[in-house]
């Protein structure tokens, strides 16, 4: 039996909006996925019904193989995407405060906070109050406050959403650090290239309903195409080998030393290759499955109608 948590099957209707239809979502242990879909795809509805913020009308959660208890909720972090500080509390205060409600003893919950203050970047803002913080500083207080008190599954809801690239990077160590600490990671993004970066384990879902979930990797290889990329050292010769189209990438009037096809899976890149090189001296090349955000589009970006 697979431990960590299992959303199964969760429906969930608003009145005449079906939210959720059948979505499904599984992270185990020391595992870190990237929970993707376009807007109102049903993402924060499903953290809030792991977390006990909305009810299902129907479908399974369940933490180690028996329903979530309240008691469990206890071992989650959450950082909601809508913040939910008390903006007159003071940073280090808010973050002791919340350790204090999920049953830290005082000193340690002033001991982490601490600790959280200095990780997060705000040790020479722990005395100022939440409002007078920028959005970035809050959402860093918000992260504080989710892993306070070492929780076992820590949930974030678009936490990317209006950081620096230093709190970026500070993020992405600290859910990589969670992950080798055993805690079980969700998180939501609409950055692409950024979740491919951080995860190999991703769930995308459309429309209340679970789309693919797999491997980054595998779900890119799955695709039938394949992007052949080659920098050339001269201005690139007009070469486009059989069965290709090519991808243009710059302004097609100026002369680029780079060119893109796209080409069936089955393609042999060596051969294309040493055909590209009659063509012309080259620099590099990459030959690769398309990225996840093409494979996101795919499943769930097709513009309604365009069927033929
Ligand atoms: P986003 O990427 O924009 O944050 P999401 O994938 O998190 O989107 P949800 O916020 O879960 O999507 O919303 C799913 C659907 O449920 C949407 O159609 C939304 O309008 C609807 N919905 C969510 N919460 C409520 C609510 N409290 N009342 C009515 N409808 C709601």
């Amino acid at each position: 039996m697979p431990h960590g948590l299992q959303a199964t099957n969760l429906h969930k209707h608003f009145g005449a909006i079906q939210a959720l239809n059948g979505l499904s979502l599984a992270v185990e242990p020391g595992q870190l996925i990237g929970f993707l879909g376009p807007n109102g795809a049903g993402k924060t509805t499903t953290m809030r019904a792991i977390v006990g913020l909305t009810s299902v009308d129907d479908g399974s959660i369940t933490w180690n193989n028996t329903p979530v208890t309240t008691e469990d909720r206890k071992r989650i972090g959450y950082m909601p995407q809508d913040r939910g500080l008390y903006p007159r509390m003071k940073v280090h205060e808010h973050i002791t405060f919340i350790g204090r409600l999920a049953g830290l003893a005082p000193n340690i919950a002033d001991r982490r906070a601490e600790q959280w203050c200095e990780r997060v970047g705000l040790s020479d803002r722990s005395d100022d109050l939440i409002q007078e913080l920028s959005t970035g500083n809050q959402q860093r207080v918000q992260l504080a406050v989710a892993l306070v008190h070492e929780p076992e599954l820590l949930i974030l809801d678009e936490p990317f959403a209006g950081l620096d690239p230093v709190a970026v990077s500070m993020l992405s160590d600290v859910m990589h650090e969670q992950v080798a600490r055993g805690t079980s990671v969700i998180f939501s993004s609409h950055q692409l290239d950024l979740v491919q970066d951080l995860t190999e384990q991703v769930t995308i879902v459309a429309n209340g309903t679970t789309q693919a979930t797999g491997h980054v990797t595998e779900l890119r290889e799955r695709s039938p195409v394949r992007k052949l990329r080659i920098d050339w050292r001269e201005p690139a010769p007009d070469w486009r080998p059989d069965g290709a189209t090519r991808i243009e990438t710059g302004t097609p009037s100026l002369a680029t030393h780079t060119t893109t096809f796209e080409l069936p899976a089955d393609a042999d890149p060596a051969a294309l290759i040493a055909q590209a090189s009659t063509h012309g001296a080259i620099a590099s090349v990459t030959y690769e499955p398309p990225p996840l955000s093409d494979v996101f589009l795919g499943l769930v970006g097709e513009p309604i109608g365009s069927a033929t």
